[in-house]
């Protein structure tokens, strides 16, 4: 049986006093949570003070994007050994933000992933189609391919987090029908299924990403391949994103 997944993506939002303030009042919105995981990813600057705000909670804590490399001159990059250090036990890899403004490839979202495996960070993997992509009945294709070059060489696939985030949906308020999620969810569950088998498929988490909001969770979370959200300007509000794991906690 999956376990849920909330993952909040706070993106270049919040200073260290506000990362914080937020980080403190999910941790008390979510202390009586009995299953499900929730997962903050701050910003690099304030991860530390995050990690520090929900030490002892069921809160875990995620970067949004790491260096291939445990250091050596990369100027302005961070590592995943560093992350770690700061108390991340996740990843973002490969945010279709990231793809589109910082030209991340498959191949540099490959590399990541391994090293964050390596390194024992979980990788929460980005996939997802452009509105002109879907228009032009890609979408398959896409994502198909998105899944199979960024997990090339990984041997096991226990410790990573799909998530599907299709490009049009995000902070558009375009948000996915349910039947559409779904059908990109259980594509991905059937490439899975392919590169690591049945069971190691069956376990994956697979969660959807965009425009997600406490008003229109409920009827993706009740599809059967999606186990949970990734979610960006919901999750910069206590109350928005706790109705969120609220709305997922009570159907999962
Ligand atoms: C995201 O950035 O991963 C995201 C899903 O953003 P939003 O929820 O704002 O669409």
């Amino acid at each position: 049986m999956r376990t849920w997944i909330v993952a909040g993506n706070w993106k270049m939002n919040n200073t260290i006093a506000e990362a914080v303030a937020l980080a403190k009042a999910i941790k008390d919105g979510t202390a009586t949570l009995k299953r499900g995981e929730v997962i903050l990813a701050p910003p690099f600057t304030s991860l530390q003070s995050v990690s520090q705000t929900i030490n002892d909670s069921r809160v875990a804590l995620a970067a949004q994007n790491m260096h291939q490399e445990e250091k050596g001159a990369f100027t302005g990059e961070v590592s995943p050994v560093m992350l770690k250090d700061c108390g991340c036990t996740h990843v973002i890899i490969g945010h279709s933000e990231r793809r589109k403004y910082f030209h991340e490839k498959d191949a540099d979202v490959n590399l990541k992933v391994k090293k964050a495996l390596a390194c024992g960070l979980k990788p929460i993997m980005c996939v997802g189609e452009t509105e002109e992509e879907r228009e032009k009945n890609v979408t398959r294709a896409v994502v198909g391919r998105q899944v199979k070059e960024g997990l090339r060489g990984v041997e096991k696939i226990n410790n990573v987090v799909i998530a599907y985030e299709p490009v049009w949906a995000i902070g558009t308020g375009k948000v996915a029908t349910s039947a559409q999620a779904q059908e990109v969810h259980s594509f991905i569950r059937v490439i899975l299924k392919d590169l690591f088998g049945d069971g190691a498929a069956s376990n994956t988490r697979i969660l959807y990403g965009g425009s997600v909001t406490k008003d229109n969770i409920g009827e993706l979370i009740a599809m059967e391949d999606i186990d949970g959200a990734l979610v960006g300007g919901a999750s910069l509000k206590a109350d928005g994103f706790l109705g969120i794991i609220k709305n997922i906690a009570e159907k999962k």
